[in-house]
């Protein structure tokens, strides 16, 4: 198994990518801490890596607060004894025009998908020194590539993240702690179901993406199962784009 007895942390795990995310892992040997600011998807993952016999926790966790991702860490040391990965998966999207969006949702979006990697790696990188190795995978998207209407906060995060994330290359690589990030297309989760549901939008999406159908949260979690494994040790600073070659058009 490529991630046996690695311990993991998702964030953003009780729903879409960060499901599949957690259970591709415990299928690859890892144990995971599914951490999520709703508890009922936490615990309904939670659930699903029980009857597949994995080991895991459900913390309640908000991301965007420093408090609360220290205690996701702590669940994480106090349960499991060390932190080997890191997904910086959770996020959220508001769609405005960016004249017609407030502060108050800029921020939100900003300090949910950006601010909580920050927090989020902040927190881990001090283990992973002392363990001499790590993973810190961020789950970025194509908005943070190229552009998409109606979504200024979130492609400024997203671009924010795979900024960082090269930055962190350049600290934390010398350290063999690799991080890289995943560029997602257009993926089947909660997240995208209205755009999904209005056949004009479905249609657009779909002409958008060459490969003949719109990605599923596997699509995403065989990537990170690749950037948490061994198998990646040489790859640091990787935008991984997995979107059907929406940007190669
Ligand atoms: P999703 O199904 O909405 O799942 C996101 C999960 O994160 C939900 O359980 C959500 O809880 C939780 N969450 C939101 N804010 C949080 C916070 N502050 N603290 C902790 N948990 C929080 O979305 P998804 O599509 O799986 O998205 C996962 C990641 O992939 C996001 O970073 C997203 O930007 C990125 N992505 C998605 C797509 C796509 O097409 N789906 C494409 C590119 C990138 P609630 O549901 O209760 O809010």
């Amino acid at each position: 198994m490529r991630l046996q007895n690695k311990i993991a942390i998702i964030t953003g795990a009780g729903s879409g990518i960060g499901r599949g995310i957690a259970l591709a892992f415990v299928k690859e040997g890892a144990k995971v801490v599914v951490a999520d600011w709703s508890e009922e998807g936490g615990k309904e993952t939670v659930e699903q890596i029980r009857k597949i016999n994995g080991e895991v926790v459900f913390v309640k966790t908000d991301v965007s607060k420093t408090a609360d991702i220290e205690q996701m860490v702590k669940t994480c040391l106090d349960k499991f004894g060390q932190v080997d990965i890191l997904v910086n998966n959770a996020g959220i999207h508001r769609a405005y025009n960016l004249h017609e969006m407030s502060e108050e949702n800029w921020d939100t979006v900003l300090n949910v998908n950006l601010k909580s990697v920050f927090l989020g790696s902040k927190r881990v990188i001090p283990e992973m020194l002392k363990q001499g190795k790590g993973k810190i995978i961020s789950i970025a998207s194509i908005a943070g590539l190229v552009g998409f209407a109606q979504s200024g906060a979130y492609c400024a995060s997203k671009g924010g993240i795979i900024a960082l994330t090269k930055e962190m290359v350049l600290e934390y690589a010398p350290k063999k702690i690799n991080v890289n990030c995943i560029a997602p297309g257009v993926i089947k989760t909660v997240m995208t179901k209205d755009m999904i549901t209005d056949p004009a939008t479905k249609q657009f999406l779909e002409s958008s993406t060459p490969y003949p159908r719109l990605g599923e949260p596997e699509d995403i979690a065989m990537a990170a199962v690749y950037l948490a494994s061994d198998e990646s040790d040489f790859v640091n600073g990787e935008v991984l784009v997995v979107d059907g070659g929406w940007v190669a058009k």
